[in-house]
C-alpha cells in the first residue's frame, strides 16, 4: 500500500470510528460527487442534439441543456457514485443524521440514505417549473413523474432530431418548462425549503451535543451552503469533530485544527475502497 494510502486509511479508521460515537452526524456533499457530463459532447446520441440546441437563442439553448442532460443522466447513470452513496448509506445506517448536498443530478435519492434526511438546495430533476413569472393558481412545481417519464421516451424516439421532440409546457401560460435547478430562470425555492426547515431545526438540536461532521468534496462552489457555515458550527460546538475530504481543497483554518481533520483524497475513491457495505 502507497504510503499515501496508508494515511488514508488510517484517517478513515478515526473518521468511523468517530461516527460510531457521535449522537448526531452532518454531511455535507459537494461537486466531487457530481456526474460527469463530458461523455455527452462525443456520443453519437447526444452531440448532434447538443448542436442543435447549441443554435437556439441563449436562454432557450439552456433549457434544451437541462432536458438532454436530465435524459443522459437517467439512461448513463454513473454506478461508481451509486456505488459511493451505498457506502456512505452503510457508514451512517442506524445513526441520527443529515445531508446536505450541492449536486443536482438527484443520484443520492434511491441509494439506500433515507430521503426524509436529505436536502439539495441547487435542486435537481425530481421536479419541473415555469421558467416566467406567470400568475398562476397552479401549483408552483410539476413533480407528475408521469411527465418526466413521457419526456424520457419522447427523447429516447427523436431520431437525432430536437424538433420531434414532446417538450412539456406550462399549464398556465404554455411556456416550456425547465426543470426546478439553481441555473433555471426565476428557480422556485419550493422545491427544496421543506427539507431546508428541516434540516435548520434538526441543527438547532446538535447544539453542545458530540456532532460528527463530514465535508465530501465540498471545494468553493456555494460556499454559504455549506463550506463556511459547516466551519462555523464545529467552531461553536466545542464537542464536534470535523473531517474534510477533498482531493485539492482540503486544507483546514487554523480554528478548527484541534477538532478537526483534513483527508487529502477523492471522496468517492475513498468511500469505494473504504466505505462499509450498506446494510452491514
Ligand atoms: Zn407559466
Amino acid at each position: 500500500m502507497a504510503k499515501d494510502a496508508q494515511e488514508n486509511f488510517k484517517q478513515w479508521r478515526t473518521l468511523q470510528r468517530r461516527v460510531e460515537e457521535a449522537q448526531f452526524v452532518l454531511v455535507g456533499i459537494g461537486n466531487l460527487f457530481s456526474q460527469s457530463l463530458d461523455g455527452m459532447r462525443t456520443d453519437p446520441f447526444y452531440a448532434p442534439l447538443l448542436s442543435q440546441a447549441g443554435q437556439e437563442r441563449e436562454e432557450d439553448r439552456a433549457r434544451l441543456e437541462q432536458y438532454l442532460q436530465f435524459h443522459y443522466i437517467q439512461r448513463h447513470p454513473d454506478g461508481r457514485l451509486g456505488k459511493a452513496y451505498e457506502k456512505l448509506a452503510g457508514l451512517l445506517a442506524g445513526k441520527n443524521y443529515f445531508i446536505v448536498s450541492l449536486c443536482t443530478d438527484d443520484l443520492i435519492y434511491g441509494a439506500g440514505l433515507e430521503e426524509e434526511r436529505i436536502v439539495t438546495p441547487c435542486g435537481g430533476f425530481r421536479a419541473m417549473q415555469c421558467g416566467s413569472l406567470c400568475v398562476t393558481d397552479q401549483e408552483a412545481l410539476v413533480t407528475d413523474r408521469q411527465v418526466r417519464e413521457e419526456l424520457l421516451l419522447s427523447i429516447d424516439a427523436c431520431g437525432g432530431s430536437l424538433d420531434a421532440v414532446d417538450f412539456p409546457v406550462c399549464a398556465e401560460c404554455t411556456s416550456p418548462l425547465w426543470f426546478n435547478r439553481i441555473d433555471t430562470p426565476e428557480y422556485k425555492e419550493e422545491g427544496y425549503l421543506p427539507q431546508w426547515r428541516k434540516y435548520t431545526a434538526w441543527l438547532q438540536g446538535t447544539l453542545n451535543r458530540d456532532l460528527c461532521v463530514l465535508e465530501l468534496g465540498v471545494g468553493m462552489q456555494f460556499p454559504n451552503i455549506i463550506r463556511f457555515p459547516f466551519e462555523k458550527i464545529c467552531y461553536f460546538n466545542q464537542k464536534a469533530h470535523f473531517f474534510r475530504v477533498h482531493s485539492r481543497l482540503f486544507q483546514l483554518t487554523e480554528e478548527l485544527r484541534e477538532r478537526g481533520e483534513s483527508i487529502a483524497a477523492d471522496p468517492v475513491d475513498l468511500l469505494l475502497a473504504m466505505g462499509q457495505e450498506a446494510g452491514r
